[in-house]
């Protein structure tokens, strides 16, 4: 049913291989200077994937592997130590507004109201006040914002302020929304909500999201595919294609299907994290 990857057989080969892909990483490496001793530190090694214009890909992986690496290098923060990471063809050379990244916080300037905040995007594009104000009503109407837009994030429950947030990443118009465990803050409920609301966005706004996280559940329930990354150095185990029909109700997450697709992942990720706890003498383990 799934296409998994034994540790050893680290070449995987996913959706595009004609080259037609919007985002395709080749024998991507990390090396970082730990600061404490000046050792390297290989935080991701090999790693391989495509993703295709529309799709929404999640990562997940035991805690370490690079994840956040990973992303910031797709956004152009940082570059690669090796490997190629090409979109639409181009290398990734700097932070461009083809890309836009979310992260767990949402990042609202206080003294902002709501459509302030969502503006500010533009606005750091030179786009004048009113004419990025007008640009970004639609996306916070998107999000289901439209009654407070004259809000100030103090006024804003986490889960509204993550809404503010992804409209400000939607309002500069990226071909690749990244994704870096949004919604990690938010309480069990207002969680599975946002799950809800933001694959409603999505399948409106029909571009391509690449979406971290460490709940199985969350990635199976938002994705076309889910990516298991294996502990550090970090690269591609497993690469699943879902077969669940969208819309995606929240009821899906109770059928057979849906809980067979989390069990499969959960068994890789168990033998990482076990993988991990091992080599680092069992100290360090964990999701
Ligand atoms: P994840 O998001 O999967 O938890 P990260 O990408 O944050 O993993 O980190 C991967 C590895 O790289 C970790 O060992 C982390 O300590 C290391 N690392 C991340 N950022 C830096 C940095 N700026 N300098 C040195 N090491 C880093
Ligand atoms: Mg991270």
């Amino acid at each position: 049913m799934v296409a998994t990857h034994d540790r050893r057989d680290t070449h995987v080969t996913t959706a595009q291989p004609d080259g037609s892909a919007l985002l395709e990483a080749r024998g991507v490496r990390m090396d970082y200077e730990r600061r404490r001793d000046g050792q390297i530190v290989t935080a991701i090694e090999g790693l391989d994937l495509s993703v295709a214009e529309g799709e929404f890909v999640s990562i997940v992986g035991p805690s370490g592997c690079g994840k956040t690496t990973f992303l910031r290098i797709v956004d152009g923060q940082v570059h690669a130590t090796g490997g190629q990471v090409l979109l639409d063809g181009r290398p990734i050379e700097e932070v461009r507004r083809d890309r836009a990244m979310v992260f767990q916080e949402p990042l609202l300037f206080p003294w902002f109201s709501v459509v302030r905040n969502v503006a500010y995007g533009l606005e750091c594009q030179n786009v004048p006040i009113a004419e990025a104000a007008r640009r970004a009503e639609p996306y916070i109407e998107l999000v289901g914002l439209a009654k407070f837009k004259g809000h100030y994030p103090h006024e804003l429950s986490g889960g509204m302020q993550q809404r503010a947030n992804l409209a400000r990443a939607l309002t500069v118009n990226p071909r690749l929304l990244l994704m870096d465990e949004p919604f990690s803050a938010l309480d069990a409920q207002t969680r599975e909500l946002m799950q809800r609301e933001l694959l409603r966005i999505w399948e409106e706004w029909k571009r391509t999201v690449l979406f971290v996280t460490h709940q199985i559940g969350e990635a199976v329930y938002l994705s076309d595919r889910v990516i298991v990354m294996s502990g550090a150095p970090g690269r591609v185990v497993a690469d699943i294609r879902l077969d669940l029909p969208r819309p995606r109700p929240l009821e899906v997450k109770r059928t057979p299907r849906f809980q067979e697709y989390e069990d499969e992942i959960w068994h890789l990720i168990e033998r990482q994290v076990v993988i991990n706890f091992e080599q680092s003498g069992g100290g360090e383990a964990g999701l």
